[in-house]
C-alpha cells in the first residue's frame, strides 16, 4: 500500500516534511501548497513538486511569477489519503473544517493545541496509539525532544522528579524581524507549557519546566535534573543507555563540540541533504548521574527534529509498518539519521 500524502504549507516545516515524504517508497509526495510566490514555491517546483494554492493566495501572483499552480488546496485535498498541516500556529485549527469537509486524515503541528487532534505523537513514545485516528498532532521541537528523552529514561529508571530548563531560541534563521538580537526574555509562566505538553503523551510524568529566550537561532538547549526511583549505576551506563536510543545523538569530549555551533558545522560537514540535525543533541561529558540524581543538556535543532516523528505518524495511522522500531529504522535510514 502506498499513502498519498499533501502538505498544507510549504515552510520551515512543511518543505522538510514534504522532502522526507519523497524519500519513502511506502509513502507518495502528491503536492505542496503556497500562500504566496517566493524562492521557497520555486524550489518546490524545481524538485518537482506539484504546488497548490492555499489560504488568501492569488493565483494571478503566482502567473505573474511564472510559477505554475496545480490547483488549490481544494484540489490536493481531493487527491489525497492524507494532508499534513505544517501552516503557522493556530493556522491548523482554522484548518481542520477544509479538512473535515473533504474526509481527509490531517496531521498537525505543535503550534495547534493539543485538542485539535485526538493524539499527541512522538514515535518512541506512543507509536500504536495514533493507528486509525483521523487527526494526530506531532508535538513541537521541545516536547519532542523531552519525551525522546522521557523514552529512554522513565522505562528503565522510573522518574521521581525532573526539573528542565529550556533555553529557546530566538527565532529560526530565516525569521530576520523576531528578537531579541541582545537580551535574554524570561518567559512569564511559571512553570511553562512545555511540562503539560510532554504529559499529553506521558499524562503522569512528574516534569516541571521553565523556559527563557536567548539571542541564537541555531538551536535550542535543555538543562535537565531528574531524580530517580531505580537510578543507574554510573554515568557510562546513563550515556549508553542514550546511545542505544534511535534519534540520539552523543558527542564525546575529545570531538570538541563546545556548544550548538559546532553542531550545526557537524551538520553540515556530514553531507545529508540539507545540514540538519533531527537526533536530540546529547555531550557524554554533559551527562552526570549522582545517587539518585541525573544532570544533562540536550540540543534540539528546532527546525529538523519533528520532521522524522511526521514520517512515523504516517505509517502510523496507516499501519504500514508493524511496529514503532520497524517504522523509525524505515524513516531514519531514508533520512539519513545514522542508527545507534
Ligand atoms: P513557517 O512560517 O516557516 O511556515 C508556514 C507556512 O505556511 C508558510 O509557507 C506560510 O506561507 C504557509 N501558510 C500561511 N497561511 C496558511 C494557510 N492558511 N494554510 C496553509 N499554509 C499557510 O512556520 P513553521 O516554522 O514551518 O511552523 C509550522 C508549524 O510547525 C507550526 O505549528 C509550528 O509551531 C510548528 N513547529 C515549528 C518549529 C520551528 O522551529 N520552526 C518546530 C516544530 C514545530
Amino acid at each position: 500500500m502506498v499513502v498519498r500524502v499533501g502538505i498544507n504549507g510549504f515552510g520551515t516545516i512543511g518543505k522538510r516534511v514534504a522532502d522526507a515524504v519523497a524519500r519513502q517508497t511506502d509513502l507518495r509526495l502528491v503536492g505542496v501548497t503556497k500562500t504566496r510566490p517566493s524562492f521557497e514555491a520555486r524550489t518546490a517546483r524545481q524538485r518537482g513538486y506539484p504546488l497548490y494554492l492555499t489560504g488568501d493566495g492569488k493565483a494571478e501572483e503566482f502567473a505573474a511569477a511564472g510559477i505554475p499552480i496545480a490547483g488549490t488546496l481544494s484540489d490536493l485535498l481531493g487527491q489525497v489519503d492524507v494532508i499534513v498541516d505544517c501552516a503557522p500556529d493556530k493556522v491548523g485549527r482554522e484548518n481542520v473544517r477544509l479538512y473535515e469537509a473533504a474526509n481527509v486524515p490531517a496531521i498537525f503541528q505543535g503550534g495547534e493545541k493539543a485538542d485539535v487532534a485526538e493524539v499527541s505523537f512522538s514515535a518512541l513514545a506512543n507509536y500504536p496509539r495514533a493507528k486509525g485516528k483521523r487527526r494526530v498532532r506531532v508535538v513541537s521541537c521541545n516536547t519532542t525532544g523531552l519525551a525522546r528523552a522521557a523514552s529512554v529514561l522513565a522505562p528503565r529508571y522510573g522518574i521521581e522528579h525532573w526539573e528542565a530548563t529550556i533555553v529557546r531560541r530566538a527565532a529560526d534563521p530565516s525569521e530576520t524581524r523576531k528578537g531579541p538580537i541582545n537580551g535574554i526574555l524570561p518567559t512569564f509562566k511559571l512553570p511553562s507549557h512545555h511540562g503539560p505538553d510532554v504529559r499529553t503523551i506521558f499524562p503522569d510524568l512528574p516534569i516541571a519546566t521553565t523556559a527563557v529566550v536567548v539571542p541564537t537561532t541555531l538551536m535550542h538547549v535543555h538543562v535537565n535534573h531528574v531524580r530517580f526511583a531505580r537510578p543507574p549505576a554510573s554515568t557510562t551506563e546513563l550515556v549508553d543507555a542514550f546511545r542505544a536510543s534511535p534519534r540520539f545523538h552523543v558527542f564525546d569530549e575529545w570531538e570538541h563540540v563546545e556548544g550548538t555551533p559546532q553542531v550545526m558545522e557537524y551538520a553540515r560537514d556530514r553531507g545529508q541533504p540539507r545540514p540538519d540535525v533531527m537526533e536530540n543533541v546529547l555531550w557524554a561529558n554533559g551527562i552526570k548521574v549522582e545517587g539518585g540524581d541525573a544532570y544533562f543538556f540536550q540540543a534540539i535543532h528546532q527546525e529538523s527534529i519533528v520532521v522524522p516523528e511526521n514520517v512515523d505518524a504516517i505509517r502510523a495511522m496507516f499501519g504500514l509498518a508493524p511496529d514503532a522500531a520497524t517504522s523509525i529504522l524505515r524513516t531514519d535510514e531514508s533520512l539519513g539519521i545514522p542508527r545507534p
